[in-house]
């Protein structure tokens, strides 16, 4: 492949370089050949060393997983069962022997065959598990693919140095994970093998894949047109999560340059990280709390580290995706538990379960929904399965008693639909008073502001909670009518249009008006061309990905909020975006010229 720049959008920052690795590619690619009657030996060989290839694969995954990831276990065990499957590989054989079929075609045909007869089954689940067998033939066809292009596996070498650039990180078989797309659980999963560095076809500024790289502190760019087309599987890459730019094939001269700014953008980590811990105060002594968005109870060390304050963020269903079944309650106890008490007595918000959209687990694949972003996500999901919201909350309530916990609604629309998840909340603690169950009394309970609807009746919902907690990604979603994950709208995904500076200004001030704090947890509070303005609102806090925290703590101490007001001010009078963000990048630029090439932001996706 000759050296190609292909461009998408930045969603964590860093630079990586290494070898590619498909998971999946575009499922509507798939090459249809008829193999000569002397090739169908050599066809069904290729197909079993395929799924042999793939079978080491989730071994291998299985192997890098923590020691407390029982779900992850089953769910690899489960794939590696379907690569197994009498089923699927006969047919996938016979299809090949007895029709002529390329290896690929022949799969596809089988994976289809297979669908039509579990659609006939009427256990739900056992008719979703097709999902599963997709995932995997998905990644057969990627290594089919690879071997029918005569690559050569990626050697799983030691460093060898006297090569050049190139040689030396194919052989040191460093690997981005390129796909198609790639679900949150799918990223959960490979992020936990040698990956270094993701890109995907799909997706946009704030889906959740890319919010998980950014958790992970693994540089990616979403939204790569031509990846599929452009980069074959072994291919020297280059990621750089700042521009949003993938070099395939890069020269000596581009590996040179980019090795630099490698060492330069871990240089300046470096140097930020040192203040980590100091507070986020102005030099006119304005001071904003700085919260962490986290996972699992496991990223709290890192986060303490970053210079978390505490959790203003547990995006908490991911303790429910990539695994097969539900977590009981006592096991969201301990996980919650853990990660109350390597915080306390500092506050950990946990946001109850958010699932629906592109946060999809088992049961909820049961759902055939047209407009999944508009449908049964989040607060509406939880009050349809009350069983599953009240364990969650039983389990919120007793970690609760391990330090200091809050917890927070998400999409909330009306108050009619937080008073009914506060009547809940108020039976699971009516219960868990008459199990005699040690949990904590008092609980702040706050509600997420993410929809248009919920920014009007600002004052009302503020007389019935503790705090809000504005979620910008989904609040620029829904009032820009932009989907977040659709890359072909990613243009539209303006942080700074005076719509959401409007809606977001008015929030905190009816937040303030009724004496409640407010907190913004969306990628916007992680934006150094956002924060300065979000400070001039006077906004209580942030709560951002523990990557983050050092660069914005930086931006941070180093402005004024006399400053901040003014530049409010002038955000508030103008009328379309462009000139916020000439405005926002002009005085950023002018006052952070050292810092601000290190930052990717969401002003920078391009239409
Ligand atoms: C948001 O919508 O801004 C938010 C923080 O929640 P999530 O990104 O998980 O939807
Ligand atoms: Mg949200």
């Amino acid at each position: 492949m000759a050296r190609t720049v292909l461009h998408g959008i930045a969603v964590s920052s860093g630079i990586a370089i290494g070898c590619a690795f498909f998971f999946n590619r575009k499922p509507d690619t798939i090459r249809h050949t008829l193999v000569p009657v002397e090739s169908i030996a050599y066809e069904v060989d290729r197909l079993e060393e395929a799924i042999q290839k793939v079978m080491h694969d989730f071994a291998l995954a299985k192997q890098h997983l923590m020691e407390d990831s029982s779900e992850q276990v089953e769910l690899l065990d489960s794939h590696m069962l379907i690569c197994t499957d009498p089923k699927l590989r006969g047919e996938a054989i016979r299809r090949i022997q007895e029709q002529r079929m390329n290896a690929e075609w022949a799969l596809a045909e089988s994976v289809e065959g297979l669908a039509k007869m579990f659609s006939k089954i009427s256990s739900p689940y056992i008719r979703e598990r097709i999902q599963d067998v997709r995932v995997v033939a998905q990644r057969i066809t990627c290594v089919l693919e690879e071997m029918a292009a005569g690559l050569k596996e990626i050697p799983e070498l030691e460093k060898i140095h006297d090569v050049d650039a190139s040689k030396q990180i194919r052989q040191e078989a460093r690997r981005i994970l390129l796909a198609y797309d790639l679900t949150p659980a799918e990223a959960l999963l490979f992020s936990l093998q040698r990956i270094t560095a993701f890109a995907t076809e799909q997706g946009g500024r704030t889906s959740h894949t890319g919010i998980l790289a950014r958790n992970l502190g693994i540089p990616a760019v979403v939204g790569v047109n031509g990846l599929g087309n452009d980069v074959l599987e072994g291919d020297l890459i280059i990621i750089d999560g700042i521009a949003g730019k993938i070099l395939v094939e890069p020269s000596e001269a581009d590996l040179e340059a980019y090795a630099l700014r490698q060492g330069q953008f871990e240089a300046y980590q470096k140097k930020i990280s040192t203040m980590a811990g100091a507070l986020a105060e102005t030099q006119d002594g304005y001071r904003i709390t700085v919260l962490a968005n986290v996972e699992k109870s496991q990223e709290a060390a890192v986060a303490i580290e970053c210079g978390g304050e505490g959790v203003g963020l547990v995006r908490t269903e991911f303790s429910y995706i990539a695994r097969t079944s539900l977590p009981k309650e006592d096991e969201l106890y301990e996980e919650y538990a853990r990660l109350t008490a390597a915080f306390a007595p500092r506050q950990v918000i946990f946001r109850t379960l958010d699932v629906g959209a592109d946060k999809i687990f088992q049961e909820r694949r049961v759902l055939d929904e047209p407009n999944p972003a508009l449908g049964l996500r989040a607060i509406r999901y939880c009050l349809r399965h009350q069983d599953i919201f009240r364990r969650q909350l039983r389990a919120i309530l007793r970690a609760g008693a391990h330090g200091n916990a809050s917890l927070m609604f998400p999409l909330i629309s009306g108050i009619t639909e937080l008073r009914q998840a506060k009547a809940i909340l108020y039976e699971a603690i009516q219960e868990l008073e008459a199990e005699k169950l040690n949990f904590q009394t008092g609980m702040r309970v706050g509600v997420m502001i993410e929809l248009p609807a919920s920014v009007f009746i600002a004052q009302d919902l503020a007389k019935e909670v503790d705090f809000f907690s504005i979620g910008t990604n989904d609040l620029i979603q829904y009032t820009l009518g932009a989907d977040r994950n659709n890359k072909h709208v990613a243009h539209l995904h303006q942080p700074l249009h005076p719509a959401i500076i409007r809606a977001v200004k008015y929030v905190v001030d009816m937040a303030h008006k009724e004496g409640i704090p407010v907190c913004v947890c969306g990628e916007m509070a992680a934006d150094p061309y956002c924060i300065p303005m979000l400070m001039g609102m006077s906004v209580d806090s942030i709560s951002i990905a523990p990557q983050s925290i050092p660069g914005i703590k930086h931006i941070i101490r180093n402005s004024s909020i006399e400053q901040c007001h003014e530049l409010l001010q002038q955000v508030l009078a103008a009328s379309t975006v462009q000139s916020v963000n000439s405005l926002v990048r002009h005085i950023m630029y002018d006052k952070f010229p050292q810092d601000m090439i290190f930052f990717a932001s969401q002003l920078d996706t391009e239409g």
